[in-house]
């Protein structure tokens, strides 16, 4: 079931990407990031749960 359907006081059905295109993603922290642990790296892959834009923060 999308997860729309369990906000039902929202205008929009779709998403609202108002706040990405602001520069304020939602971001999600990706946990099967195979390339930080190949690399020996402590760096986090983030998501945005709206865009799906991806972003890496060197931790
Ligand atoms: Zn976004």
């Amino acid at each position: 079931m999308p997860m729309a359907d369990i906000l039902p006081f929202k205008k929009a059905r779709k998403p609202d990407q108002t706040l990405c295109r602001n520069g304020h993603h939602k971001w999600r922290p990706v946990k099967s990031d195979p390339f930080a642990v190949h690399r020996g790296e402590l760096i986090t892959r983030f998501r945005c749960e709206r865009c799906g834009l991806e972003k890496t923060k060197a931790t």
